[in-house]
């Protein structure tokens, strides 16, 4: 049986000594950011994403493009902690230093950035095969982040949009399909334009029990509820918010993009039933698609009530739906 990524991570990692409590470290390894205590009231929220050329993106990526969706990426694991965004760092590995190249991405970052509310504060640039590793921080009032424990049997189980519409731009993006349809257009930007939803994050604070952000899938993703939470979660396929460009373009892989595309970056999260028409009422793009019961792991089921099953469960970067 292969080593697993999040079994890799705890093995090694979350086990290492240098990993385990102490002072000052609110939050460590498992959650989407890490929080470490700063003095006053506050708190820092810090995660970090690598994007690879060849795993995460194509060789032939759009500059501009990568540069938007590196930064969205990242900022996307503050919103899902509720923090509020203070600045990046940013860690290149470039094969070559080409200036047309490099101004585009630039751009891209900043455009981003600037739609998040971050500052470039730091980073380091060395050459090889193409990488970006960029590391978020952002800040909170003690105690109030949101994380993955928390959600209570009886929870109403959320999503923050419209899902699987960056797992059927893939094919956009790989060049497998031509992109010429009505929808590509919609659908390429939501998968290289993801928009960290870091005002709704910070809505839900003191609000939402348990909350994530959706890249590995919602199936997969809830399951990281499910368990830092101990409790099950159900999914209700009617209630999955597919839009119609994601049926149209993904026709009957639908349900599978909205269950176990990644790339949304989209919140998921848990609400108590009480909370969820004020904030509705507020205008936030809240969609319920199932609910927290009693028992563990997260099933899916049919309008008729019937367990629905997905042979695909969402990306891990070592381990089954890899090998
Ligand atoms: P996300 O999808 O939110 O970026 P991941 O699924 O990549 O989070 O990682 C899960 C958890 O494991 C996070 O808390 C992350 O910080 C931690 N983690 C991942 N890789 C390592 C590593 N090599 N060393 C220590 N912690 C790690
Ligand atoms: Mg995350």
């Amino acid at each position: 049986m292969p080593l697993g990524e999040f079994e890799l991570i705890r093995r090694y990692f979350a086990a290492a000594s240098c990993a385990q409590g102490a002072a000052g470290v609110a939050l460590g390894i498992g959650d989407d950011c890490a929080l470490l205590e700063l003095a006053g009231d506050e708190q820092l929220a810090v995660s970090t994403d690598t994007l690879v050329v060849g795993v995460h993106f194509p060789e032939q990526a759009d500059p501009f493009l990568l540069g938007q969706r590196a930064l969205g990426v990242s900022a996307s694991d503050l919103a899902a902690m509720g923090a509020a965004p203070l600045g990046f760092t940013l860690a290149i590995t470039l094969p070559a230093a080409d200036a047309d190249w490099l101004e585009a991405f630039a751009r891209g970052l900043d455009c981003m950035a600037a739609r998040c509310g971050l500052r470039l504060i730091g980073g380091d640039t060395t050459r090889g095969p193409l990488s970006l590793t960029l590391t978020v921080f952002g800040r909170l009032p003690r105690g109030q982040a949101l994380t993955r424990a928390g959600a209570q049997v009886g929870d109403l189980l959320c999503v923050g949009g419209a899902l699987g519409e960056a797992a059927a731009a893939l094919p956009l993006v790989l060049g497998q399909v031509a992109a010429d349809g009505v929808h590509a257009e919609a659908l390429l930007a939501r998968y290289w334009s993801p928009m960290p939803q870091l005002d709704l994050g910070q809505a839900l604070r003191g609000r939402a029990t348990a909350a994530l952000d959706i890249s590995d899938g919602l199936l997969a993703d809830c399951g990281h509820i499910a368990q830092a939470s101990a409790v099950g979660l159900r999914i209700e396929l009617e209630h999955l918010p597919l839009s119609v460009a994601l049926r149209e373009q993904a026709g009957a892989k639908a349900l599978t993009c909205a269950l176990a595309g990644g790339d949304d970056y989209l919140l998921a999260f848990t609400l108590p039933p009480a909370e969820l028409a004020p904030l509705q009422q507020a205008g936030w793009p809240i969609q319920v698609v199932g609910q927290a019961v009693a028992g563990s792991g997260v099933q899916v089921i049919d309008c008729n009530g019937a367990p629905f099953v997905l042979s695909h469960g969402g990306y891990q970067h070592f381990g089954p739906s890899r090998d």
